[in-house]
């Protein structure tokens, strides 16, 4: 068959059957999948305890299918569910995918998104051990993934008052670049930092497993619905209150360059799939002989209080607004 017509083939014309007996083949397995794809189960061990999580990215909720390539929508998929492993120090292990599209998805993209899942996996150490396809009226990829839990648990429950609250790499990047996205402001490869955030966002894995393994750290989150939300989740869940100074949250050079100093897509956009956790004073001392060595950087952005809710300094008599995504309130 000459090669345009094989790049127009949909879905429709090979069928899920079709698809799968030809994708099946290429998922590679470790010695830990005892069953691997193709059955009615995967059959997985790894003799430890296990993290499981699940997320999905849906159409015109998350993304529109011409903010970013089949591609980097798979390897995005796995990446936020890879980063809630991150947030609780473990490591991916296997996951299982589910992806709905349309009869009209071109079967080169389907190949495309699943190559970035398998990629992405096992970038992380993890293994892609069964799916799942089916027609949808959007384009959704759901991956459910399973992780080795790490010896000590650290959970959003661990913070205390006078603990210092410290966050991964940069915010606000992914937030700015669907504004830009949005607006039609970016189109084509887009060099643009906060673009490339957007689409390729990494999992602090090793960050998050060596401030657990250290023991350096009470509790832990991954930002994905924004700073003041997910701090939010830390207090209500520990029992506690926060204050955060705006202007210590740490941004990229180019949100620097079209934010000037507002902060206000740092402290409340989503998806930037970075670390907020909380350190004991005593252990800050450790956490900065460590910090070379996390792979980002870490920066403290505040203090844990006695209390309710999340202030920022400067204006301390007021409780911030929880102003991060939620699929559901109306605004
Ligand atoms: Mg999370």
């Amino acid at each position: 068959m000459p090669p345009r017509m094989r790049s127009s083939r949909t879905v429709a014309d090979i069928g899920e059957f079709g698809f799968l007996s030809r994708m099946l083949p290429r998922l590679a397995t470790d010695s830990h999948t005892i069953v691997g794809p193709g059955q009615d189960c995967a059959v997985v061990s790894s003799g430890r305890r296990t993290l499981l999580t699940v997320d999905a990215l849906v159409e015109g909720v998350h993304f529109e299918p011409a903010w970013l390539s089949p591609r980097q929508l798979g390897r995005k998929s796995f990446l936020v569910n890879a980063s809630d492993i991150a947030a609780m120090g473990g490591r991916p292990r296997f996951c299982v995918v589910s992806v709905g599209i349309r009869p009209s998805y071109l079967t080169r993209d389907l190949s495309a998104l699943q190559a970035g899942i398998v990629a992405a996996a096992a970038e992380c150490g993890a293994s892609v051990v069964g799916g799942n396809l089916t027609r949808a009226d959007k384009l959704f990829v759901s991956i459910t993934l399973l992780g080795d839990a790490p010896a000590r648990l650290v959970t959003r429950q661990g913070a205390h008052p006078g603990d210092h609250i410290y966050v991964t790499g940069w915010l606000g990047d992914a937030a700015l670049a669907v504004r830009l996205l949005r607006a039609g402001e970016v189109t084509g490869s887009g060099r643009f930092h906060p673009i490339r955030r957007f689409r390729e966002p990494s999992a602090r894995l090793h960050a998050g497993q060596s401030l657990v393994d250290a023991g350096i750290v009470s509790a832990m989150i991954d930002v994905s619905d924004g700073l003041i939300q997910d701090l939010g989740h830390i207090c209500t869940e520990s029992g506690v209150a926060a204050t955060i100074d705006p202007q210590a949250i740490p941004v990229s050079s180019d949100y620097r360059a079209m934010q000037g100093p507002d902060r206000s897509l740092a402290l409340t956009g989503g998806e930037d799939y970075e670390l907020l956790c909380t350190v004991p004073e005593r252990n800050v001392k450790r956490l900065r002989r460590l910090q070379s060595h996390l792979g980002c950087p870490i920066t403290c952005v505040g203090r844990i209080e006695k209390g309710r809710g999340v202030r920022l300094a400067g204006d301390p008599s007021r409780v911030a607004k929880a102003a991060g995504f939620d699929h559901f309130l109306q605004r």
